[in-house]
């Protein structure tokens, strides 16, 4: 339903220095307060799409070379990571970034920066974070980079949430972790659509999780759009099963 799109891509094509085809004839659409599951193994082009939506592509000379982004039914093609932050979409980008030397507080602070201006800071601008991952608040004394790879990913997920996003886009959030903190993370995140009202687009290797949490699903091979369907029909689709549950 074109009414509901936050965002779209008509027929991408993404190259990197000017050259490189990372991203062909992709056409996706993630409507509101949907979590679309963006999924297909290394290398297929999955974080190459979430940068160019966020717009900090253009930071690794990534350029989208055909067809059209469009978010809230705004043409941002061209757009740089400041346009789109203020537009409320925040990356949480592949590798749990924390700043290791701060304190968990410190980098929870962090999320109030915007395009380069720093918001009033308030005390109550932590609850949100609590609410979510109340563990954080026993470890705000902490440096980030001695907390668990669990408590890192609740603690970079706590600070998108203080920006406050109408889109969050989450690049391999499972990646490393425990499968029952995996769990944990994924329901919270569940939680979190349903009462922050944000719309997420997960890309992960994890399809069997992701696809559980999602309503939407794209899969991706070497650049291009496989399959797509809602999450509860793509889960019961061979090719799916076959490569990607392991369940066939
Ligand atoms: P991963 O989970 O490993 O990130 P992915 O599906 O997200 O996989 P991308 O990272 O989007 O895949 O990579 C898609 C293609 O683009 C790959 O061939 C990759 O080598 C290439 N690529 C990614 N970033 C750059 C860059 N900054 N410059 C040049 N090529 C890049």
């Amino acid at each position: 339903d074109a009414d509901r799109a936050v965002v779209e891509l008509d027929n991408v094509e993404i190259v990197y220095d000017d050259h490189f085809l990372a991203v062909q004839g992709v056409s996706m659409s993630v409507d509101e307060g949907d979590i679309v599951a963006l999924l297909g193994p290394n290398g297929a082009g999955k974080s190459t799409i979430l940068k160019m939506i966020s717009g900090i592509g253009r930071t690794e000379r990534g350029e989208v070379s055909r067809g059209n982004v469009f978010y809230r039914g705004e043409d941002v093609t061209n757009f740089g990571a400041n346009e789109m932050v203020d537009r409320g979409i925040t990356h949480i980008l592949e590798g749990r970034r924390v700043f290791e030397d701060l304190t968990v507080e410190e980098n929870l602070r962090c999320g109030l920066y915007r395009g380069g201006r720093r918001f009033r800071f308030d005390e109550d601008d932590y609850d949100i974070a609590f609410d979510y991952f109340p563990q954080l608040k026993e470890i705000m004394d902490l440096k980030a980079g001695y907390a668990s790879g669990g408590q890192q990913q609740m603690l970079v997920i706590a600070r998108a949430l203080i920006h406050r996003p109408e889109l969050l886009l989450l690049d391999e959030p499972s990646l490393g972790l425990a499968p029952k903190l995996v769990q944990d993370i994924f329901e919270t995140l569940v939680e979190i659509n349903e009462q922050e009202d944000i719309t997420m687009i997960v890309a992960d290797q994890n399809a069997k999780r992701t696809l559980d949490i999602a309503d939407y699903g794209y899969v991706m091979e070497n650049g291009q759009i496989e399959l797509h369907d809602p999450a509860d029909q793509l889960v019961q689709r061979e090719e799916i099963k076959e490569f990607y549950l392991g369940t066939s």
